[in-house]
């Protein structure tokens, strides 16, 4: 792995130990019990660049949950086979409600408002369970596929406390099936679903995955085409509008970057044609964003002067 040069790695250095320095007024979150057995001051940053260079800091390359950020995996596997079909079953608003909200549902005829909040990506998995022989296989391929290594697994461990504890998306899928827009059995449904949210990486590991995202749909380091430029572009949007819960608005506001965000405390963020960041600090603020981890791209942002905007 080639170092980056050193003024980018000074300027996330700085502000790695400033804002760990500082207190976290956030929390881990405790409704999935397996979560909350992780060690609070956890704190890691690594940068991915286009070009090759890369820079680590701190718990980089350890392997966390990255629970929500895995829905933009199963999102892209979906849309890539599927093609724009897939908008007539979810729709590209932000939600202004929590990640779990059962409200919208009813008035929107169960079409989620977008493909991240758990209503939208449990409609995802329908649809990988319809167009994939082993969805859970060709899922775990599709993301060793990005990562460049196959030592990403889900956490059986994190799937079953889900499970155990999973009773608003059991009614979030039985909801949405009552709309019709489930075909499969919400049990075959939910199991994909709770594999999927338990997917294990490290920032390093997710810096690789998403660098698709950044690079026009290209493997980083490869030429190989995973999803077309529009398609690429689409899921970019839909990060930017709806990728951080009810708070999309405050990240775009403070950070102006594409993003997504997970209640394991991950946050991968990206400038197209340039880099991907990760970060992972597992207390979350109200809003169940990684505390540590919005105040570090904020003032990332700031102080490189970079942002889509
Ligand atoms: N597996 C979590 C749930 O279904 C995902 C939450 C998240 O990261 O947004 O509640």
């Amino acid at each position: 792995m080639q170092v980056m040069n050193s003024q980018i790695a000074d300027i996330i250095t700085q502000i790695f130990y400033k804002v760990k320095n500082e207190e976290s007024l956030g929390e881990i979150a405790k409704y999935i019990p397996e979560l909350s057995n992780v060690d609070a001051e956890k704190f890691g940053v690594h940068i991915a660049f286009l070009n090759g260079e890369s820079f680590g800091i701190g718990d980089f390359q350890e392997k966390f949950s990255i629970q929500s950020i895995a829905k933009v995996l199963s999102l892209s596997l979906a849309y890539r086979h599927l093609g724009e079909r897939i908008w007539t079953r979810l729709d590209v608003e932000p939600s202004g409600n929590a990640f779990n909200s059962l409200i919208q549902l009813e008035s929107d005829k169960g079409i989620p408002r977008n493909p991240f909040i758990n209503a939208g990506a449990l409609v995802v998995c329908d649809i990988l369970i319809d167009i994939l022989q082993n969805p859970k296989e060709e899922l775990l391929s599709f993301i060793w596929q990005f990562a460049g290594t196959k030592s990403i697994n889900y956490s059986l461990r994190i799937a079953k406390s889900e499970k155990q504890t999973g009773f608003r998306n059991i009614a979030l899928c039985n909801f949405i099936k009552s709309f019709g827009n489930i075909k499969n059995s919400p049990e075959e449904v939910l199991d994909l679903y709770y594999l999927l949210c338990s997917v294990e990486m490290s920032c390093e590991e997710l810096s690789y995955t998403f660098g698709f995202l950044a690079n026009k749909g290209k493997i980083l380091g490869a030429d190989q085409e995973i999803l077309s430029l529009s398609k690429t572009k689409r899921i970019n949007a839909v990060m930017q509008t709806c990728g951080f819960y009810d708070e999309s608005g405050e990240f775009a506001f403070r950070v102006g970057l594409p993003g997504k965000s997970g209640v394991g405390g991950g946050i991968v963020a990206l400038m197209p044609n340039q880099y991907v960041v990760s970060v992972w600090s597992p207390q979350l603020n109200e809003k169940g964003n990684s505390f540590r981890g919005m105040k570090f791209l904020e003032e990332f942002t700031t102080a490189t002067n970079v942002s889509i905007f």
